[in-house]
């Protein structure tokens, strides 16, 4: 403050050029110093934005391309309109995936998906952002190997906003049956498996919220009787901390409700594999104690806090 009225002071005793010339200086300095600001003040996405501005603009130089090859131009401001849209739609996305043991004691859990996906979509709006988030929502149920086909059921990712998508996957999830099988692990790593290559990723922020009362295969991960004691036979062979790495490297963040105390050792090697990573941060473990009213608050606050990581909000 003291050197910007310096030269004001001074002007009593200076000539007039040289008080403009010290006033300008010091001018240049504040704006130097408001343009930093600035410059700390942008988001990291800044990145990203530039990327899709890019993207975009190649885009928008095809479709003139297209334009004076005599395409209608009303045509391809539609499409240049609804590729804006989805970008939009996947620079403020968020993709939610539920991956749950679909075995015979998980039908609260089902059960209470399907109930509480209204509220979880509201929620979601509720989040503050800077960007109103797009909400797309998949599902990947899991049972066991002598299941058959239905060791696997999966509904991939939808937008919640589209019109009766909600009810959809709500009476998809009614056909979704909890059943038995014959030991206590369940093949995690199929159901794992399947969100990793069986569904289309897209958003900025990615998570699996994993709901499971049983740990996976393999001896090593529970004091049980096991099937598969050294893991099972799933199609890709990759134990399941790996496969939750492979995730986490397609920018998935990873949440394991934990029902019980029975996937607690599990848990561990999932936790110290991915502090081995350095990527520590992205698995977390949600004490849920088997209570299913702590799903709705649980789910909220983990898209909260990978839409925190994820940088697309503030
Ligand atoms: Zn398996």
């Amino acid at each position: 403050m003291l050197s910007f009225l310096f030269p004001f002071f001074l002007s009593y005793f200076l000539p007039p050029f040289l008080v403009r010339k010290l006033i300008a200086a010091e001018q240049a300095k504040i704006t130097q110093l408001e343009q930093k600001k600035v410059a700390a003040m942008v988001p990291t996405t800044a990145a990203t934005n530039s990327a899709t501005v890019a993207a975009l603009e190649l885009q928008r130089k095809e479709l003139e391309k297209q334009a004076k090859s005599g395409t209608s131009v009303s045509n391809l401001t539609a499409a240049y309109q609804s590729k804006k849209a989805e970008y939009e739609r996947s620079l403020y996305g968020v993709d939610l995936c539920f991956i749950l043991d679909c075995s015979g004691s998980m039908t609260s859990w089902i059960e209470v998906t399907k109930e509480k996906i209204v509220e979880i979509t509201e929620g979601v709006k509720r989040i503050p952002a800077k960007n109103q988030p797009y909400l797309r929502v998949a599902f990947v149920g899991y049972r066991d190997h002598d299941n058959g086909n239905q060791r696997i059921e999966f509904y991939d990712f939808f937008d919640v906003n589209e019109p009766g998508a909600i009810s959809r996957f709500q009476s998809y999830l009614s056909g979704v049956r909890p059943i038995g099988n014959s030991d206590t692990p369940e093949d995690l790593a199929g159901g794992m498996n399947h969100a990793l290559t069986g569904i289309k990723w897209s958003a900025s922020t990615k998570l699996v919220v994993h709901f499971g009362d049983s740990p996976c295969h393999g001896k090593k991960y529970h004091p049980y009787g096991d099937n598969h004691p050294k893991g099972c036979s799933c199609p890709d062979g990759d134990a399941p901390e790996k496969i939750i790495e492979k995730l986490v490297a397609k920018g998935v963040d990873y949440y394991f409700g934990e029902i019980n105390s029975t996937t607690s050792k599990m848990c561990g090697i999932f936790a110290n594999h991915m502090t081995s990573c350095n990527r520590g941060d992205k698995f977390k473990v949600l004490a849920m104690s088997d209570n299913v009213d702590k799903f709705l608050p649980e789910v909220i606050k983990s898209v909260s806090r990978s839409m925190q990581m994820s940088g697309q909000f503030t």
